[in-house]
């Protein structure tokens, strides 16, 4: 659908993002024949707005303010397309949990849900998730430590949905003792600052790429200096068909307290289709290896929008990880992003809505809480992330990473260091390739240790 949208700046930039939820849209600032024609004039402090397609005309005027702007054109695109044109209303381009944690502590759960609704323009079950997930993950949050983040960019093959930093394994098998090297350094480095500034570390997570897709040799040295650490220590053995009972021996003796064995979707056609290059037997089995370890929590993370899925299928698949004892499920929504070798969507966004709510209800029913939740951009059908959990297995990273309340300090190729402090947050990125990491790393640690060293120099320090 040809969309011509005429705002001058900054409004234009502003509400672009709402026009691209229209599906199937093409923005452009100039077109003869369009079928939606949105059009914004600034006027002495006000917003002169109009809509015209589909046999409609909308007018309205506003203030010359973001968030009156940005709901005025919501409820227009809405009223023209018959339908809301989210469930997240103009919650979008800004961290949702971040909006809902303010709301709860300035007003309570239920305002906060109200607020949500009313100024956000949420839909009354979103509003619910989100102030829920707010609620049981951000008392956890604690002050003045730091997170780790250990990335391990490689992989056995290529997933086609995959954005993450992923590289083929066997073409850097040669160069991975080099590479374990540097980047155990540069964990232990950041690991004895911490203790040199008596900065308390309140979590470890190794992701990727695929940890586990390291022999179990170098896996033990690349962690060996986060050994015992005392803290959530967490790895991801993302795909199953990595994992040997030698991995799990390593990280039982490395002190691992959970781990994330992946299923996406445990179905055969499903796996094949996304270019997963394992079965779902050998996802089944690898959760029974890791349930056999002295590791006490597993994570599972499936994706909703995967072809041939089906509500009460997908449900059940939730009852099958419950009941082999799978204490926390991280449901992912397909997101469309640059980098993957796909951008499809593979079921209308209707099927994809209705899947997430049978899964999230049997969820519920089988006593899992929501205690993270975050959205990204071209996310499939307009769904969130959404982390469940049995109560006593909150997973403290992943709700601190995504409340941005404390540094993280990132170790290895593609590892992104977020520098919180007195509510700004600087990132550092490691570089992606793993030779141009062992050329900078040494100067970037440098950078991370002169980061905290100043920080720990400032008096009141709680970041
Ligand atoms: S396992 Fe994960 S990181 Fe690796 S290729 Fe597949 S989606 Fe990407």
């Amino acid at each position: 659908m040809l969309v011509r949208y005429r705002a001058p700046e900054p409004w234009r930039e502003r509400g672009v993002h709402l026009l691209r939820l229209l599906p199937g849209a093409e923005i452009r600032a100039d077109a003869d024949a369009c079928a939606l024609d949105v059009t914004v004039e600034e006027r002495g402090g006000e917003l002169h707005v109009s809509v015209a397609g589909r046999g409609r005309a909308e007018r309205a005027v506003v203030a010359a303010d973001k968030k009156e702007y940005l709901r005025c054109l919501f409820q227009m695109l809405s009223s023209i397309q018959g339908e809301p044109l989210s469930p997240w209303g103009v919650l979008t381009g800004v961290r949702p949990g971040k909006v809902a944690a303010m709301l709860i502590a300035a007003h309570g759960r239920r305002e906060a849900e109200a607020r949500l609704c009313r100024e956000w323009l949420l839909s009354p079950e979103k509003a619910r998730l989100l102030v829920a997930a707010v609620a049981n993950g951000y008392p956890l949050l604690r002050t003045g430590g730091v997170s780790v983040y250990v990335s391990v960019p490689f992989c056995p093959s290529r997933c086609h949905y995959c954005s993450f930093a992923s590289l083929p394994l066997e073409r850097w098998r040669s160069n991975l003792p080099a590479y374990i090297r540097q980047a155990a350094w540069e964990l232990q480095e950041l690991l004895a600052a911490c203790s040199r500034h008596g900065i308390a570390v309140n979590s470890i997570y190794v992701g990727g790429g695929t940890p586990t897709a390291l022999p179990p040799d170098l896996l033990a040295q690349l962690l060996a200096p986060a050994a015992r650490p005392g803290c959530e220590f967490t790895v991801e053995a993302g795909r199953p068909d990595t994992l040997t009972p030698e991995h799990l021996e390593v990280l039982e003796r490395l002190g691992v307290t959970r781990i994330s064995v992946n299923a996406q979707y445990p179905r055969d056609e499903t796996l094949q289709a996304i270019g997963r290059q394992h079965s779902a037997g050998e996802f089944w089995a690898a959760l029974a290896l890791a349930q056999r370890s002295h590791i006490n929590i597993i994570n599972s993370d499936l994706i909703i929008g995967l072809p041939g899925q089906q509500p009460q299928e997908f449900a059940g698949v939730i009852a099958d990880l419950a009941q082999r004892g799978v204490a926390n499920i991280t449901l992912h929504a397909l997101a469309l992003k640059r980098g993957a070798a796909t951008r499809r969507q593979y079921m209308a966004a209707a099927a994809v809505q209705a899947i997430a709510r049978a899964a999230y209800a049997r969820l519920e029913e089988l006593g899992y809480v929501p205690y993270y939740l975050y959205r990204q951009k071209n996310i499939a059908s307009n769904l969130e992330n959404v982390c469940f959990s049995r109560p006593g297995a909150f997973c403290y990273y992943n709700i601190a990473s995504i409340a941005e309340t404390e540094p993280v300090l990132g170790a290895g190729a593609g590892a992104i260091s977020k520098l919180v402090r007195a509510g700004t947050i600087a990132t550092l990125n490691n570089p992606r390739d793993p030779n141009q990491y062992m050329e900078r790393s040494a100067a970037l640690v440098r950078r991370k240790l002169e980061w905290l060293r100043d920080a720990v120099d400032k008096p009141g320090r709680a970041w």
